[in-house]
């Protein structure tokens, strides 16, 4: 099972479209489910409607799937449950200061030594859930060395989270979990054993395996996927111009289909292609390993 995880909180755009378009292809070779999760937690102000338009454009897009999971939001005992399991095992601490308050304040100290003054009582069974105790920042704690990932796509590789991001945030103090915490809980007990998504998260699949760990979960197989970025090298975003899907909701999504099936090897030029097309085209071992330079000219293409 793999699973198209959007987020809701800003149209998505042709670098989702692009990781969305072969999560979905490789799940039709591979005879894998797939399960569309919207992460409305992972960011605090999801629009209204904006769920109902993320579906919108991956339909448009021709993807389907197999099952909906509940929003995030909507399901969230799983996940206090973990909590609970991480504070019974004292691995998380509540510490309400942001890494760039622990960054300018304690250049020696680890996090948990900056927070030792917040009081160490963890959510145990039976906390209620609007308690204060629910409304802080729950950090883990994390060992100094290398994490290895061995990723499907990218090969092996190590991530020292210490050196990355100390100790992270799994809990927040909107009292719902961090997004680490949250697709952790949530990829176990959907059953999902592939996870397909841009490779800006390969050092998030460290810190998902340390959570996995602590809780007892398996590790799915990672696949990492290059980004697509702006002429700048920065990641595609607004600043490049308007790239997101809705510019091109009212037409036929074969030209974003076209654009992203020669970003992915499939086709030497640009020229038209349906979702299906792409589907049985595909191949992760024709996928460029590098990331992708989105132009101008490409935009104007989908434009014409
Ligand atoms: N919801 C996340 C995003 O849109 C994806 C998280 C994931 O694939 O693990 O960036």
């Amino acid at each position: 099972m793999t699973r198209l995880a959007p987020s809701p909180t800003g149209a998505l755009h042709l670098g989702n479209a692009r990781t969305f378009l072969a999560n979905w292809a490789m799940a039709h070779q591979r005879g894998w489910g797939v399960l569309l999760r919207v992460e409305d937690i992972d960011h605090p102000r999801v629009r209204p409607g904006a769920v109902d338009q993320t579906r919108d454009v991956l339909t448009w897009l021709g993807l389907h799937w197999d099952e909906e999971a509940p929003l995030q939001s909507t399901a969230l005992e799983p996940c206090i449950e973990a909590l609970r399991t991480l504070a019974g095992k004292g691995l998380i601490y509540p510490c309400d200061r942001t890494r760039a308050e622990l960054a300018a304040s304690a250049p020696n100290e680890g996090d948990g030594a900056v927070c030792a003054h917040a009081s160490l009582r963890p959510p145990e069974a039976g906390t209620p859930y609007d308690s204060p105790t629910m409304h802080r920042t729950w950090r883990l704690l994390v060992d100094s060395g290398h994490e290895p990932v061995l990723d499907a796509f990218r090969g092996p590789s190590k991530v020292d989270i210490a050196g990355d991001c100390g100790d992270f945030a799994i809990w927040t103090p909107s009292a719902v979990p961090a997004y680490q915490l949250a697709v952790t809980v949530d990829d176990a007990r959907q059953g999902v054993t592939q996870v397909v998504r841009g490779d800006d998260l390969l050092p998030s699949a460290a810190r998902q395996q340390l959570l996995q760990r602590h809780l007892g979960l398996p590790t799915p197989r990672w696949w990492h996927l290059p980004l697509l970025r702006g002429p700048d090298g920065r990641r595609l975003a607004k600043r490049h111009g308007d790239s997101r899907l809705t510019r091109w909701r009212d037409g036929s999504p074969e030209r974003v289909i076209g654009l992203l099936a020669m970003f992915s090897g499939l086709t030497d030029d640009l020229r038209p292609m349906d979702a299906a097309t792409f589907a049985s085209a595909f191949s992760i071992d024709r996928l460029p390993p590098h990331d992708i330079t989105v132009t101008p000219e490409h935009l104007a293409w989908l434009d014409a």
